[in-house]
């Protein structure tokens, strides 16, 4: 196991050991092959299939000698985990030995059946047919198992027979594109030299909890829900503000360590490790990188968290909301674009050239956000999420922007200004003006809101803790991509009006842009009461279910967007819909039977047990004696009586598919059993309690 080298050197040092990396590919493959692979990895360019072969067999080499005996295609379907099926380089010799094989159509192309994967209607069981397609773009990786069995992972897409998208990545891919482009016409419009292809980072911060897997185990609801579905707060939980950033305990320092080990060797660049806001509650974070790369890293990070915990007897909870009453976990989404001339277009410049460029990109993400605020809540939501939206610790289901003071003044200030306005009256006048220098922490003082610039980055932090980031950088990457269209189109039509050179007419458009969409702007606290109703009167979407955030994929304007940008075609975005309708339908459902089965099962007889001994007690009083039972019998059995009402209401909720009253329902449950917890025996409670789960590690 990893943890047997103790030298940091040693232990930094294995960054990337385990994957097909650029470095590693020289050695392994001829000059024309491995500049051609270069050329589709950092250029773009499509892949030249005649040295795929070579590739194939350079690969299979490298994976035999780090010991792997299988190949997997690695994709992501729509329901939000990778899969993976593992096929041995194995091929008998026909004399009774064998002989390892990969080719290159191995490795470019796979062929599963697709039949058990979610697909919306997309594809027909008679053509169960999918295939996956290598993205060469996220290098392929070993993973060990220390038990045993080492596998080479290729990442890849995965598409219906007839090219429909079934995966996360397509989209994904396709929204990169979208953006490429548009920032290419962009720079061309700024006059700016192409150094490279323009692209979106990302750096994903992942918050989890770990729990004693002993305890784990004895709850019905973590094991089949992920979440806690009863359970009554402690009289300590977060109140004490000690835990974020505390002291952390040697036994996830270990934990940590090998986590981090595990995803240095596959090349996932963590760097930050913390106590969260709960106890029991982490953070880890890597170094950004090329978003599509950062996304797929992000799922081997959730994937390693898992395996690393179960070695130390724990476990890793990725869910949205494990545990009523602390903080849930989210994931803070950190997205940013670099240029075609190389450098990142969020980070106000030096120069009034570079000044104008970022201004306009703060302008087009205000103008994206405030259009599409609706699609990007539909990104983030699922039933998990739900939970954690609007709790007062993440940030609510209305999608504003915050730009902290400095920025809101500069933007005022562009509105205002004019050719005839200069800065030293208050007014930026773009293209000719410099910016205040800007203090990096001077942005980042709000943490409720739910998409924050934070000095060179737009941070949103509105994506669930279990969730694929794929999706909310869908939107993201379509979003920005379409308001840098409508912008080039409205700049190069006024400078051909005009016959005006671009910052003569960027002013303009700038300032049209501020006036249209400056009520997406929100500096003050997003928990309040107060900002849902101003947001209500700017009228700012408040979608606060899954249901209802999902309706937008089934707008008219939507489909006609991801359309435009070559994202998704009509009948991939519907599938979407269907896909994640069902999800959220299925999971509601099967917390409703888990909740049934506990309450009538676990609950309730713990309940009908005490009530025995609170009645054996009573008749074995003293005549004439006084004591409180008369009335604890009476709580404990109304509470049974009510919970025992609900879990037939809930019972018939469920059968009725009625997501909407099982979700109240179990609400109405767990008000009852939280109740019961707190006045039934800890030796008669079926379930280890809060306070053993967060605090007993
Ligand atoms: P904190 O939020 O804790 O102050 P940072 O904001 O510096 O820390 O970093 C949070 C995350 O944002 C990290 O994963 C970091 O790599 C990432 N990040 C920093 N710069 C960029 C960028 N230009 N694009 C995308 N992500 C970035
Ligand atoms: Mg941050």
């Amino acid at each position: 196991m990893s943890s047997s080298c103790t030298c940091g050197t040693t232990k930094l040092g294995q960054f990337g050991a385990n994957v097909f990396s650029l470095k590693t590919m020289r050695n392994y493959l001829s000059e024309n092959a491995y500049q051609k692979l270069v050329s589709t990895i950092v250029k773009g360019e499509a892949l030249d299939h005649s040295i795929s072969d070579e590739v194939a067999d350079a690969m299979k080499t490298w994976a035999l000698e780090k010991g792997a005996t299988h190949f997997t295609h690695l994709f992501q379907p729509l329901t939000g985990v990778t899969a993976e099926k593992h096929e041995a380089f194995l091929m008998p010799d026909g004399e009774g030995g064998s002989v390892a094989t990969f080719s290159g159509k191995e490795l470019i192309q796979g062929e599963p059946d697709a039949s058990s994967f979610p697909s919306g209607g997309l594809r027909a069981t008679f053509e169960a047919r999918g295939y996956t397609a290598w993205d060469p773009t996220s290098p392929a990786f070993v993973r060990e198992n220390p038990k045993g069995g080492c596998v080479l992972c290729i990442p890849t897409v995965f598409c219906g027979w007839h090219g429909d998208a079934l995966d996360k990545k397509t989209g994904l891919l396709r929204s990169q594109h979208a953006l490429a482009t548009q920032l290419s016409r962009m720079g061309k419009l700024f006059g700016i030299k192409a150094v490279t292809r323009p692209f979106a980072t990302l750096g994903p911060e992942q918050e989890y909890f770990l729990i004693d897997k002993t305890l784990f185990d004895k709850r019905l609801d973590l094991l089949q829900t992920g979440r806690t579905l009863f359970g009554s707060r402690p009289a300590r939980h977060q109140q004490m503000e000690d835990h974020y950033f505390g002291h952390i305990k040697p036994r996830i320092m270990a934990f940590m360590d090998e986590v981090n080990i595990e995803l240095w060797k596959l090349g996932v660049p963590a760097r930050t490790q913390h106590n969260e806001v709960s106890p029991a509650q982490f953070e880890i974070a890597p170094i950004f990188e090329e978003q599509n790369l950062a996304i797929d890293h992000n799922v081997v990070t959730m994937h390693v968290l898992q395996e690393v915990a179960e070695r130390h007897g724990l476990v890793c909870v990725l869910h949205e909301k494990p545990f009523a009453g602390v903080n849930g976990s989210g994931k803070h989404n950190n997205w940013s674009i670099v240029g075609p001339d190389g450098k990142n277009w969020l980070s106000p410049g030096q120069t009034p050239h570079e000044n104008a460029k970022f201004l306009t990109m703060l302008c087009i993400m205000m103008k994206a956000v405030d259009t599409h605020a609706a699609l990007l809540r539909m990104a983030v939501a699922s039933a998990g999420n739900d939970h954690r939206l609007g709790a007062n610790e993440a940030p609510p289901a209305i999608i504003s922007i915050f730009l902290g003071e400095q920025l809101t003044d500069i933007i005022e200030q562009v509105e205002k200004g004019g050719a005839k306005s200069s800065k030293s009256a208050g007014h930026i006048e773009i293209g000719v003006s410099t910016l205040p220098k800007l203090p990096r922490d001077a942005t980042d003082r709000n943490r409720t809101s739910p998409m924050a610039f934070t000095g060179n980055k737009f941070e949103f932090r509105a994506v669930g803790s279990s969730q694929s980031c794929a999706g909310a950088n869908v939107v993201l990457n379509t979003i920005a991509a379409w308001a840098m269209d409508e912008l080039c189109t409205e700049i190069e039509a006024k400078m051909a009006e005009t016959r005006k050179d671009l910052n003569s007419v960027l002013q303009g458009v700038l300032q049209g842009i501020i006036r249209k969409h400056k009520r997406i702007l929100f500096d003050g606290d997003n928990y309040t009461a107060e900002w849902k109703a101003e947001a209500a009167r700017r009228g700012l979407p408040n979608l606060i279910k899954t249901p209802e955030a999902l309706a937008i994929l089934e707008d008219k304007k939507t489909i006609a967007l991801l359309e435009k940008y070559g994202v998704f075609s009509a009948r991939e975005t519907k599938s979407r819909y269907e896909v994640y309708m069902h999800a959220y339908q299925q999971t509601v459902s099967l917390e409703g039977y888990c909740a049934l089965r506990m309450a009538r099962t676990m609950i309730l007889p713990a309940a009908y047990r005490y009530l025995a001994e609170l009645g054996s007690a009573q008749a074995a009083m003293p005549k004439g004696a006084s004591s409180g039972i008369a009335g604890t019998i009476k709580e404990v059995a109304a509470l049974s009586e009510s919970l025992n009402k609900l879990s037939a209401k809930l019972e018939k909720s469920l059968h009725a598919h009625d997501s909407g009253t099982t979700l109240e329902t179990m609400l109405a449950m767990r008000t009852a059993a939280d109740t019961l917890e707190n006045l039934t025996p800890a030796s008669l409670w079926p379930l280890p309690s809060y306070a053993e789960l967060l605090f007993l590690m």
